[in-house]
């Protein structure tokens, strides 16, 4: 089958596609024919080596498609399921990969699969920080950066369902221009703007909660838009990891609370898996949560998709067709 490997880090170029052998499902997992692959920035950082892994390896977390063999244990699934997985292991861009039946849910009709390809690893992102690493409540004053990319559109949508005064931070107007349609009450472009100035005279106060993607560029502002007791949710590096703090740094700035999570834990158990996938999949049905249609790209072509999604010229969603 086709698959993608890489040999060594770097840049999209050593992204290349190549015939693997399929293999059998072992003892509680599932061979799973993708039909579409998500695209995340994780992805990005397995590439570069800002996350180490074994090379060489494959690529991709996501992907969503139909079962065709099971192995020994499986109760979960039966072949010709539709299934969608987000927690790996590695190797998702591919024609087919094998993954644990705990580590998959199944797809609801409605959703075709290159929307489940593009919601569920984002999506469940945009649910454990809005749920659960800060209860996002009516009348919160929320910061989502990179609102109008992958998770950040969910969030947007997802934090004013809940009632939150949502603080966009975007890159350019074309993109502020789409988290607005997405319901953000303002809108901030840095380099433009004074990110925390803003938020402060936004909010009179600071805000409740910042979730920050983008790292290195903006945590320090946003630190400086929180309000005391306010949370800084660090939970990416587009633009490299954030800088080294101080603990004093939080006191400083009226007894912050900061975490660094990651969806993996958020999902660990099949149960987590289970109840956030599901709490998803209820808001994307009822349309409090749309899915953009995904920008769609060849399997053979994931460098570029690599490509156009660090240049920031990507909105919402990417998914590769094997
Ligand atoms: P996005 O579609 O959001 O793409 C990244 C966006 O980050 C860009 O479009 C850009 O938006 C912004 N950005 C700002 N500075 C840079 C830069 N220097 N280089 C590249 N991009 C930059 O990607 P995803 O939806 O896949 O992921 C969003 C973020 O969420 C990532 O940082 C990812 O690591 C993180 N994440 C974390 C998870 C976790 O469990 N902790 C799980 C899933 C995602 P703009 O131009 O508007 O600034």
């Amino acid at each position: 089958m086709k698959a993608i490997r890489i040999e060594a880090n770097g840049g999209p170029d050593v992204i290349a596609l190549t015939d693997i052998a399929e293999r059998e499902p072992g003892l509680g997992e599932v061979l799973v024919r993708n039909h579409a692959i998500g695209v995340n920035f994780i992805d990005v950082y397995h590439r570069t080596g800002l996350y180490k892994s074994a090379l060489p390896n494959g690529l991709g977390l996501e992907a969503a498609g139909i079962v065709e063999a099971i192995g020994d244990g499986v109760t979960r699934f039966s072949v010709g399921d539709r299934i969608v997985y987000a927690n790996g292991p590695i190797g998702a861009y591919a024609e087919a990969h094998v993954v644990k039946q705990t580590q998959a849910v199944k797809l609801p009709d409605a959703i075709p699969f290159d929307i489940a390809a593009a919601s569920l690893l984002k999506g469940m992102t945009a649910r454990f920080l809005l749920r659960k690493t800060f209860r996002v409540e009516r009348g919160h004053d929320v910061v989502v950066h990179a609102a109008a990319g992958g998770v950040g559109q969910i969030a947007v949508q997802w934090a004013k369902h809940l009632g939150a005064n949502v603080i966009a931070v975007v890159g350019n107007d074309e993109k502020a221009a789409i988290a607005k349609s997405l319901g953000a009450d303002h809108t901030i472009i840095p380099g433009r703007d004074d990110v925390a100035k803003r938020v402060r005279e936004i909010t009179s106060v600071g805000a409740h909660v910042v979730y920050d993607s983008v790292g290195k560029d903006t945590f320090i502002a946003s630190l400086d838009s929180l309000r005391p007791l306010g949370m800084m949710v660090a939970f990416g590096n587009a633009s490299g990891p954030p800088p080294d703090i101080n603990p004093l740094a939080l006191a400083q700035r009226g007894s912050l609370f900061l975490t660094r999570p990651t969806m993996f834990n958020y999902t660990a158990t099949v149960e987590q898996l289970d109840e956030t996938s599901a709490d998803l999949f209820a808001v994307i049905e009822k349309g409090a949560v749309k899915i953009a249609a995904p920008t769609r790209y060849a399997l053979s072509d994931a460098s570029q998709a690599h490509r156009d999604l660090e240049a920031r010229k990507t909105t919402g969603s990417l998914v590769l067709i094997p």
